[in-house]
C-alpha cells in the first residue's frame, strides 16, 4: 500500500464543516480533480490494488462516483455503468431503496447495464454508513451480476461500514481513511 498517496490525498481533500447539514464534515474532493497528476496517481493506485481481482464492469454511484469511476473503467478498458437517483436514467431500470441518515432515496440502474454473471466493481468517492453501496450491491445482484469488490477514494472508518460490505466481498479498497 502506497502511504504517500494517502498523505497527498489527505492534504488535497478539503473539509467543509456543517455542509450540507449542521454536524457533518463534508469531504470535498474537488481539489483532487484540479490536479491532473494526482488524479492519475489515484487511478494508478486503484489499478495496483485491484491486481489479481477479475472485474468486467465498473459501476459508479451518482454523482461523485462518476468522476474516478469513469477514469478507472477507461484505464482498465472495461465498461462504466452509472447508478443514479430515481428519475434520471432514460432507459428501463431496476430500482432499490437506499437508507440515508435522514429519510431515504431510490437508486436505479439500467436493466441492460450488466450481463448475468459479470463481475462488477462498485465505486463511490466516499464510504460513510454504507447505505448507498448496499443499495448499489442489491441493484447489481438484481441483474445477476457478481460484486467483485468495492473501491472508494475515502472511507470514514468510525462508521464501521466495512464489516457489512465484507459479507459481500473481501475486496474493499480505500485510498485514505479517517478513524
Ligand atoms: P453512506 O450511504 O452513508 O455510505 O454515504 C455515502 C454517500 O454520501 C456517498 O455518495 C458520499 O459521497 C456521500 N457522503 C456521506 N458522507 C459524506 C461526507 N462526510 N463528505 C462527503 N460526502 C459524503
Amino acid at each position: 500500500f502506497d502511504f504517500m498517496i494517502s498523505k497527498e490525498l489527505d492534504f488535497a481533500i478539503r473539509d467543509i464543516a456543517d455542509f450540507p447539514k449542521p454536524g457533518i464534515i463534508f469531504k470535498d474532493i474537488t481539489p483532487i480533480l484540479k490536479d491532473a497528476k494526482l488524479c492519475t496517481a489515484v487511478i494508478d493506485e486503484f489499478v495496483k490494488q485491484l491486481e489479481g481481482i477479475e472485474i468486467d464492469v465498473v459501476a459508479g454511484i451518482e454523482s461523485r462516483g462518476f468522476l474516478f469511476g469513469l477514469m478507472l473503467a477507461n484505464r482498465l478498458q472495461i465498461p462504466f455503468v452509472p447508478i443514479r437517483k430515481k428519475g434520471k436514467l432514460p432507459f428501463t431500470t431496476v430500482e432499490e431503496p437506499c437508507e440515508l441518515e435522514y429519510g431515504s432515496a431510490i437508486l436505479e440502474l439500467h436493466e441492460d447495464a450488466i450481463i448475468p454473471g459479470q463481475r462488477v466493481l462498485i465505486h463511490d468517492d466516499l464510504l460513510a454508513t454504507g447505505g448507498t453501496v448496499s443499495a448499489a450491491t442489491r441493484l447489481v445482484q438484481k441483474l445477476d451480476g457478481v460484486v467483485a469488490g468495492y473501491a472508494f477514494v475515502i472511507s470514514l472508518d468510525f462508521l464501521n461500514a466495512n464489516d457489512k460490505l465484507k459479507q459481500v466481498s473481501q475486496n474493499i479498497i480505500s485510498l485514505v481513511s479517517y478513524k
